[in-house]
């Protein structure tokens, strides 16, 4: 809970800040860039407007020497001393009209010194100047005086706004008129309008009387700029410069904004226009930015004024730029924070988790170490219990070998007591004389030894230690080797053993003494088992079930009871109660086992054990084998 309120405190500051950054970042952008644009238009308005100020000079200029060359022409003298020569007057007239032509003025005309005009250019024309009186224009009045006269004023005739030069006809001293040019205002603002048609500015020209004289804007012309009071309004009036026309004001205002650079020359005007409408009176608002010029011949100030919106959309671009720009970095930074901190947490995990697998190792490390120890406590354990299973089964070979001692003793008793009575009746033949007999006795007794070496031999090889070692055994080999060992044992106990093998001899992988000691003490018990029948039969079958070979060991004995014929083949389970040492099934089952082959027991339906060992078959065995019956 308390981390989820320190989690929203958290956001809500960061938020906090960020919308603070932004309204920062906005500002500071705006007043950069707000200061750039003006400046920049400042300089781009200053340049246009030195180049409108030399064009209407270059034009006024250009106009100065022509009264003062004009008013040397003998021809104006001449027409000024006689007035009444009217081919004069008329050749004077063409000559003005043609000189219009030439200099492209308005009108050129001559007037006398009362204020007459005596010839003009316009002489042919229905609104003529010859014979009107401009005695009150204070360029004529100027020029009587003796001197270039500029003025400007509304033609009384014509109505248009004009520029007037004047200069005096003087001869021999005597000042006898003034020779006129005017030009037209809409022309020079025709000529200039179409040179700045690309430029986005207004120009306008007011006189030290502060009406607009000159302007692209045809709206703007003879409204003054200036305060208009009634006195001035009638001392307008009273000049005739703009003979009947209504000065009234063009109605601006000083505007500010927080952007505008102070140090600058050029200033923000508010020009409001209220516009007659179908539906009533519409007042409308547009800001320019003012820079105005002082022209110095004629005293008048030149002003170029240029709509803001280019500004204002200028602020509107630099406001989303700014703050698109803005949050594009805060988003980089915030991005790039939680990137670092995710890299962070990445770190320290890994490095938790490196720690963890090192303790971890380390453990294993311990452990295996300890399991090592335990492998090698194993290891010997299991040599020692290997060892001690050889001993058992040497022992068991041994108890084996005891339990048949009976038959054997027999068997090598028979014969010793034989080798004794021949060897008597040899030495007794020999006192006699009878080599005959004596040779004959020896061969007998060779023949014994020779019997009783094979049964020590057959014992011999059954007891000795078998190798471990995996080779390919025949089958019916085994089984004539087990049967020649248990026949003494058998014939004394007088059972009868049947081998039924069939003649394909199989071969089996694993040690064949081992398999032989398997073979003889199942024989070996089932001649135990018949020690208290009169029938005793035992037969031995083998059956090729490809790919494995069975061999079954019947005897016609009780069988084994039903309680203990799932313990037979545990280790010391013995029913033997004198001389069983209870190994031998236990042994016989593993040895089976270690071959991949299988030992198992049942009762016969018709009385009896019978013993099956089930085993592998590697191949046919070269060697033939043969039935046998022995007894
Ligand atoms: P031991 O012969 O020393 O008793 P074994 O492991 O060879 O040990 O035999 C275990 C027991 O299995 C014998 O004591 C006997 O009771 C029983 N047994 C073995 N073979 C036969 C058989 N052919 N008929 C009846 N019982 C048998």
């Amino acid at each position: 809970m308390f981390y989820i309120n320190k989690l929203k405190r958290q956001n809500y500051i960061v938020s906090t800040l960020l919308v603070v950054g932004l309204l920062l970042t906005i500002e500071f952008t705006q007043r950069i860039g707000m200061n750039n644009a003006y400046q920049h238009m400042h300089q781009q308005s200053s340049q246009q407007l030195s180049n409108l100020v030399g064009y209407i000079e270059n034009i006024l200029t250009r106009f100065d020497k022509i009264p003062e060359v004009l008013s040397k022409d003998p021809l104006l003298i001449q027409v000024l001393r006689s007035p009444s020569d009217e081919s004069k007057v008329n050749r004077l007239n063409k000559l003005l009209a043609d000189l219009r032509i030439m200099t492209q003025a308005s009108d050129i005309y001559l007037i006398d010194k009362e204020g007459i005009t005596l010839a003009a250019s316009n002489w042919q024309m229905p609104l003529s100047f010859v014979g009107m009186n401009f005695a009150f224009r204070p360029y004529f009045q100027e020029a009587l005086q003796g001197k270039l006269s500029h003025y400007y004023a509304i033609g009384l005739i014509s109505d248009k706004r004009g520029f007037y030069y004047a200069y005096p006809v003087i001869d021999n001293n005597i000042t006898l008129g003034v020779i006129a040019i005017k030009i037209s205002i809409t022309d020079i603002e025709e000529q200039y309008k179409e040179t700045v048609l690309n430029d986005s500015f207004n120009f306008l020209i007011t006189a030290p009387d502060d009406v607009i004289f000159i302007s692209d804007r045809p709206e703007w012309r003879l409204k003054t700029i200036g305060d208009i009071s009634t006195m001035k309004q009638g001392k307008l009036i009273a000049g005739e410069r703009y003979v009947d026309n209504q000065i009234s004001s063009l109605n601006i205002v000083r505007s500010t904004s927080s952007y505008f650079p102070k140090k600058l020359s050029s200033q923000l005007l508010e020009i409001k226009t209220i516009e007659e409408t179908d539906q009533g009176t519409a007042q409308s608002t547009e800001q320019v930015f003012a820079l105005k010029k002082l022209m110095k011949n004629a005293n008048w100030h030149v002003h170029l004024w240029r709509s803001t919106d280019e500004i204002k959309h200028q602020q509107i671009m630099l406001i989303t730029v700014s703050a698109i720009g803005y949050l594009l970095i805060m988003f980089l930074v915030l991005f790039t924070n939680e990137r670092l901190k995710n890299a962070r947490r990445l770190k320290e995990s890994q490095q938790l988790l490196e720690n963890k697998v090192q303790e971890r190792t380390a453990d294993l490390s311990a452990t295996n170490v300890k399991l090592h120890e335990e492998i090698a406590q194993r290891q010997q354990a299991q040599t020692q219990m290997h060892e001690m299973q050889e001993e058992l089964i040497q022992s068991e070979k041994l108890a084996v070998i005891g339990s048949m001692s009976a038959g054997i003793n027999h068997e090598i008793n028979q014969p010793l007591a034989a080798l004794r009575s021949y060897s008597q009746n040899a030495l007794a033949y020999q006192d006699r004389g009878m080599t005959d007999k004596v040779k004959n006795n020896l061969t007998l007794i060779i023949g014994l030894v020779d019997r009783l070496s094979d049964i020590v031999s057959q014992f011999n090889s059954f007891s000795k230690k078998s190798t471990g070692i995996a080779t390919p055994v025949n089958v019916n080999n085994s089984i004539m080797a087990a049967m020649s060992i248990v026949k003494h044992q058998a014939k004394a106990e007088k059972v009868t053993l049947t081998n039924t093998s069939s003649l394909v001899p199989l071969s089996i992988l694993g040690d064949g003494v081992r398999f032989e000691q398997v073979l003889v003490n199942l024989l070996s018990n089932a001649i135990h088992a018949l020690s208290e029948q009169t029938d005793k039969q035992i037969t031995i079958a083998v059956i090729n079930a490809n790919p494995r070979v069975i061999i079954e060991i019947r005897d016609n004995g009780p069988g084994i009871l039903a309680d203990n014929i799932d313990r037979v083949f545990e280790a010391f389970f013995t029913t033997k109660d004198n001389f069983g040492l209870g190994l031998g099934l236990s042994i016989s089952h593993r040895i089976i086992e270690s071959m991949q082959g299988q030992l198992n027991v049942s009762n016969h339906p018709d009385g009896g054990a019978v013993f099956t060992i089930n085993l592998p078959v590697i191949g046919i065995s070269k060697g033939s084998s043969k039935e046998n019956h022995g007894n």
